[in-house]
């Protein structure tokens, strides 16, 4: 499995699992097996997926070692709001059954969060968790936590797909070394209205999802494509075979259009 290094030190494996709106149960414990077999080392989850307990209870049951699986969880807006920071990693260890996450990040940037950073710098210190970062930080907010931590993030999880490359939030982070991992990668699912994916797959003699999360991964960025299905979650790891042209990555470049299938970072309700 291919990694990228940290600015911790730490290396994560370019290649996760989703698991946002996979079931709390089988569903969830299944997807997550399965994409071990397959050699993904990283899971994504979150307290507000309300699948912790099913993600714990996979890897403990996998046949891969706790230790060989980056595992990534995310404070939810209340609970930063609120001041719970501390509180909610507790929570959300519990649910897990784990004594560390390999990541933690703050979900979305909403009031309270610089405090909530430095509420994550001591769970660092206690070694309840590897490494920090955020998720959905724009220049702005990032330069927020900047300003008010002394822990550099290591990560920033944004949405990323050819459509919505977000360069302004990128620069920021490529000055300190932040590594970006990219959400619905995958354009939840829209890729396939795409057709010029297909196109270069054919080249490769791979899928139209293969050349999308391959072009994220030769820019550099982690993807974390989401399936509760095997066949996908097994053609979604079969990425590390092939190498998209220079040509061809243009190609793809040049479908950018600021098009976001998620909620704007500057402006949600939630
Ligand atoms: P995604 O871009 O990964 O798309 C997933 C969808 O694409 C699937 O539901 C399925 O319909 C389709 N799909 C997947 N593999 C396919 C294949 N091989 N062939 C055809 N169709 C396929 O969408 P996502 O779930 O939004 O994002 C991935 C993960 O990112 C989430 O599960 C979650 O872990 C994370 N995420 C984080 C945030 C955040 O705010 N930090 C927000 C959204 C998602």
């Amino acid at each position: 499995m291919e990694t990228q290094q940290l600015n911790n030190g730490l290396k994560m494996p370019s290649l996760g699992l989703g698991v946002w709106q996979s079931d709390n149960g089988q569903e969830a414990i299944n997807a997550i097996h399965w994409a071990l077999e397959a050699g993904y080392r990283h899971v994504d989850t979150a307290r507000i997926y309300k699948n912790e307990e099913a993600v714990g209870e996979a890897i403990a049951t996998a046949s891969v070692p706790r230790d060989q699986v980056w595992l990534t969880t995310k404070i939810w807006n209340d609970d930063i709001r609120q001041g719970r920071t501390t509180a909610a990693l507790e929570e959300s260890l519990g649910r897990l059954k784990m004594d560390y996450v390999d990541l933690l990040l703050l979900h979305w940037p909403v009031d309270g969060n610089t405090r909530a950073w430095q509420e994550l710098e001591r769970a660092l210190s206690a070694g309840k968790v590897r490494s920090i970062g955020l998720s959905n930080f724009m220049a702005d907010d990032l330069e927020e936590i900047l300003q008010a931590g002394d822990v550099v993030p290591a990560v920033n999880q944004i949405e990323y797909h050819p459509y919505l490359v977000q360069s302004e939030a990128i620069t920021a982070c490529d000055e300190h070394d932040i590594v970006i991992t990219a959400w619905s990668p995958l354009m939840q699912g829209k890729f396939l209205e795409e057709p010029t994916f297909a196109e270069i797959g054919e080249g490769y003699g791979k899928t139209a999802a293969q050349v999308v999360l391959r072009w994220c991964l030769q820019n550099d960025v982690i993807v974390i494509p989401k399936s509760v299905h095997k066949k996908r979650i097994v053609e979604n790891g079969e990425l590390f075979d092939f190498e998209l042209s220079e040509e061809d990555m243009q190609r793809i470049d040049q479908l950018e259009r600021g098009q976001r299938f998620g909620p704007d970072p500057h402006n949600f309700d939630f």
